[in-house]
C-alpha cells in the first residue's frame, strides 16, 4: 500500500496560496499588527528555553511545599492576591439572567463545596460526578472536588439515560451533582444498579427532599457550610480529573488525569491561546468534553484572567451578541460552530462590533481550509487551529498566534512537546517491535508524542490493556494519521479507522471534505471508504447543503465533477449522497464509523455520544 495522496493538503495550500493571493495576504498581514506582542513568538528560542520545570515554576503550589493541586492554581492564589477582585467568571443565562464571580466570591463557594464533600464523609480519590448545564454550580463543584482532592467527572447534560448510568458505574460515582429534571430523567430509573452513588445533590431552586428520594438540597448544603476550608497536602500525581473521550470511533474510554496537569493548562493557555491579563476569554466546549474543562474552566483561572460561560446553545445571532457585549478578546471554539456561522452568512456578522477580538482559536476536529478563509473574511482575523486529545489533556499541536498560518495545517508542536510522524515496526513481538520515525517531508504516518508532558493521561479507568496498548517503541500512538512539511507545519490526513484504502492509495477523509465544503452548496461533507471488489474501497461522501440549496441530481453530478477537477480521479469520490444533517457525536464532531456502518446496513455499535437526530 503505497502512503500517499494524489494531491496533499501542502500542494493544495500551494495552490490556494496562488489561486487566491489576495485570501493569502491578508492573513499574513493579520498577524503583523499585533496590539500585544504574542507570549509565543520566537519559536526555535522558545523551544530551546522550555522546560516543564520551568513552567511548573509559573504556578505557585501549595503553602508550605504541600504539593500542587488544580484548584488552588486556579482559584486561591488569585483570591489572596491583587486578583482577589477580579472578574474571573461571568455567566450568561439562557434567558438573559447575568451572575459575575470575583476570584474571591470563587474561593469562598468552591471552599464551601469541599466542605459539603467533606461533611459527607467524601475523601482523596473518591470520584465526584457532575450532570448538568452550563450553571455556575457545575464550575463550583469542579473546583470545590478538587480541593477536597476527589475526583471530577462532567457528564454532558445532553446524554440519555443509558450512557449518563454506563459513565457513573464505570467510574463507581460516590457523588452526583445534578439538577432535578435531569435525575429524575436520566438516573433515577436506574439509582438501585449504582450501588456506589451514595450521595446525589440536586440543584434547583424549587427543591423539595420529600419530592425526589434520596437526594439533598445542594442550596442547603452550601449555605450550611463553612466558607473556609484549607486543602490538604496533594501530590502533583494524585488523580484529579476522570474524562470520557468522544467516542468517535468506537466505545468512550475514561482518560485519568492527575493535579500536575494543571501546568500544561496553564502553560498551554499561555502559549496556544496567547492569554494576556485582562483578556476575556469565551471556550464555547460544554466541560462535558475535555475541552470545556481544560480551558472552559482552568487555564483561564491559572492565567488570572476573565472566562465567559454562556449557559445557551450555538445561536448565530446570539453568539455574535456575546462576542460584541462581552468585549470578548480571545475566542475558542470548534470547526462545527464555525461551519454553522458560514451556513448563517457573512452578512450578519458585520451588523455586530467585533473589534475586541484578538485571538480565534478552533479545536475538536479538522479545521477546514475553507473555514480558516471564511474567518478572515467574517472576522477580520484567520481562526487559529490546534490539535489535541482527551488524553493528552491539554493542547499539544497549534497555530500559535505569531505563526504564519496556513490554512489546514494544525500547527506546530508547543515547546515541551514532542511530536514525530512514525510507522509501526514489525519486530519479534508484533508492533511490540517498536516504531520507526519518518524523516523524509510529506510522508504520512501515525501521529506520535513523546511522553512526558504534564497532562498526559495516566490510565484508561478500569482499562489497563487499551491503555499499554497506546504506548510503542517509547512513544504515545495517537490513533491519528498526519505529514510534516519541511518546515515543520503537521497536516491532519485523518483517524488511522477512518482512512480509505484505495487502489493502492491511502485517502485521508479530511482532504476530500474540505474540497467539498469549498462549494458554495455545500455546508458540511462526511467522507467514507465503500468496499468495492476492484479497488478494495472507493470513495463515498455524504453532504449537507446550504440553506437555499436543494439536493437535485443536476447538484450532484456537478459536485463530482468539482472534486474530480480539483482532486483527480481516483480520490475524489465516486458517489455522493446528500443527508439533512451528517451525524455527529454531542461535541459536535462528524461520526464516519456511523455513515460507514448505515452505509454496509451494519450495527451501528457505541452511539452513546451520536447527537439526537430529530
Ligand atoms: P474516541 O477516542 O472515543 O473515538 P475522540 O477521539 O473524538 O473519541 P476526543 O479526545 O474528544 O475524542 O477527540 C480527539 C480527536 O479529535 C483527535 O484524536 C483527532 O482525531 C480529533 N481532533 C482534535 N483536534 C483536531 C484538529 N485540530 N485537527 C484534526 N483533528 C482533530
Ligand atoms: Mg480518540
Amino acid at each position: 500500500m503505497k502512503e500517499m495522496t494524489l494531491v496533499s493538503s501542502l500542494q493544495r495550500y500551494r495552490c490556494w496560496k496562488e489561486k487566491q493571493p489576495m485570501v493569502w495576504n491578508t492573513i499574513i498581514k493579520s498577524r503583523r499588527d499585533w496590539s500585544i506582542i504574542p507570549h509565543l513568538h520566537d519559536y526555535g528560542q522558545a523551544r530551546a528555553a522550555f522546560s516543564w520545570d520551568k513552567a511548573r515554576r509559573e504556578l505557585e503550589g501549595l503553602p508550605g511545599g504541600q504539593g500542587l493541586n488544580i484548584a488552588h492554581e486556579a482559584v486561591d492564589r488569585h483570591a489572596a492576591g491583587p486578583l482577589g477582585d477580579h472578574l474571573a467568571m461571568r455567566w450568561l443565562g439562557k434567558t438573559g439572567k447575568v451572575q459575575d464571580y470575583t476570584f474571591g466570591r470563587l474561593r469562598e463557594l468552591t471552599n464551601r463545596f469541599a466542605n459539603v464533600l467533606r461533611g459527607l464523609g467524601v475523601t482523596t480519590g473518591d470520584r465526584v460526578y457532575v450532570l448538568a448545564g452550563r450553571i455556575p454550580p457545575l464550575y463550583i463543584a469542579a473546583l470545590g472536588t478538587l480541593k477536597n482532592r476527589s475526583v471530577f467527572c462532567p457528564l454532558f447534560s445532553a446524554f440519555g439515560p443509558e450512557p449518563i448510568c454506563a459513565r457513573l458505574a464505570i467510574g463507581q460515582a460516590k457523588v452526583l451533582v445534578t439538577t432535578e429534571s435531569l435525575y429524575q430523567r436520566k438516573v433515577a430509573g436506574s439509582r438501585s444498579s449504582l450501588p456506589h452513588l451514595e450521595h446525589v445533590l440536586l440543584v434547583g431552586d424549587d427543591y423539595k427532599s420529600a419530592d425526589v428520594p434520596g437526594t439533598q438540597d445542594y442550596r442547603r448544603l452550601m449555605e450550611d457550610a463553612s466558607e473556609k476550608f484549607t486543602i490538604g497536602p496533594t501530590d502533583p500525581e494524585d488523580v484529579a480529573l476522570l474524562h470520557f473521550t468522544s467516542g468517535t470511533t468506537g466505545t468512550p474510554k475514561g482518560a485519568v488525569h492527575v493535579h500536575n496537569a494543571v501546568v500544561a493548562h496553564h502553560i498551554t493557555g499561555k502559549l496556544a491561546l496567547d492569554f494576556h491579563k485582562d483578556d476575556i476569554f469565551w471556550c464555547t466546549a460544554d466541560p462535558g468534553w475535555v475541552t470545556g474543562t481544560s480551558y472552559g474552566i482552568i487555564a483561564p483561572l491559572t492565567n488570572g484572567i476573565t472566562s465567559i460561560v454562556d449557559e445557551g446553545d450555538f445561536d448565530a445571532e446570539r453568539w455574535y451578541g456575546i462576542l460584541q457585549d462581552q468585549k470578548v478578546s480571545v475566542w475558542y471554539t470548534a470547526p462545527t460552530a464555525l461551519r454553522m456561522m458560514m451556513k448563517a452568512g457573512t452578512d450578519l456578522v458585520r451588523k455586530y462590533n467585533l473589534s475586541a477580538l484578538r485571538f480565534l482559536a478552533s479545536v475538536g476536529e479538522p479545521l477546514n481550509p475553507e473555514a480558516v478563509v471564511w474567518g478572515q473574511q467574517a472576522f477580520g482575523r484567520p481562526f487559529h487551529d490546534n490539535w489535541w486529545q482527551t488524553e493528552t489533556g491539554g493542547i499539544m499541536i497549534a497555530n500559535y498566534a505569531a505563526m504564519d498560518i496556513r490554512p489546514g495545517s494544525m500547527g506546530r508542536p508547543l515547546p515541551g512537546i514532542d511530536a514525530a510522524i512514525v510507522r509501526k515496526t514489525q519486530g519479534d513481538g508484533g508492533i511490540d517491535g517498536g516504531v520507526e520515525v519518518i524523516q523524509e517531508p510529506d510522508v504520512q504516518g501515525e501521529l506520535a508524542l513523546r511522553p512526558g508532558w504534564p497532562s498526559m493521561f495516566r490510565a484508561y479507568w478500569n482499562e489497563p490493556e487499551r491503555y499499554k496498548q497506546c504506548f510503542v517503541g517509547g512513544f504515545y500512538l495517537t490513533g491519528d494519521l498526519a505529514k510534516r512539511d519541511k518546515d515543520g507545519y503537521l497536516w491532519f490526513v485523518g483517524r488511522a479507522d477512518d482512512v480509505i484504502k484505495t487502489s493502492g492509495h491511502l485517502i485521508g477523509p479530511f482532504e476530500v471534505e474540505s474540497v467539498l465544503i469549498e462549494h458554495k452548496a455545500v455546508a458540511e461533507a462526511g467522507v467514507i471508504g465503500k468496499p468495492d471488489p476492484v479497488a478494495m474501497e472507493v470513495v463515498k461522501a455524504f453532504v449537507s447543503l446550504r440553506d437555499g440549496y436543494e439536493p437535485t441530481p443536476a447538484l450532484q453530478r456537478e459536485l463530482l465533477g468539482f472534486a474530480r477537477a480539483r482532486l483527480g480521479t481516483v480520490v475524489a469520490p465516486k458517489e455522493i449522497e446528500f443527508l439533512p444533517t451528517l451525524p455527529k457525536t454531542r461535541s459536535g464532531k462528524i461520526m464516519r464509523r456511523l455513515l460507514k456502518a448505515r452505509e454496509l446496513g451494519l450495527p451501528e455499535g457505541d452511539t452513546s455520544t451520536l447527537e439526537s437526530e430529530s
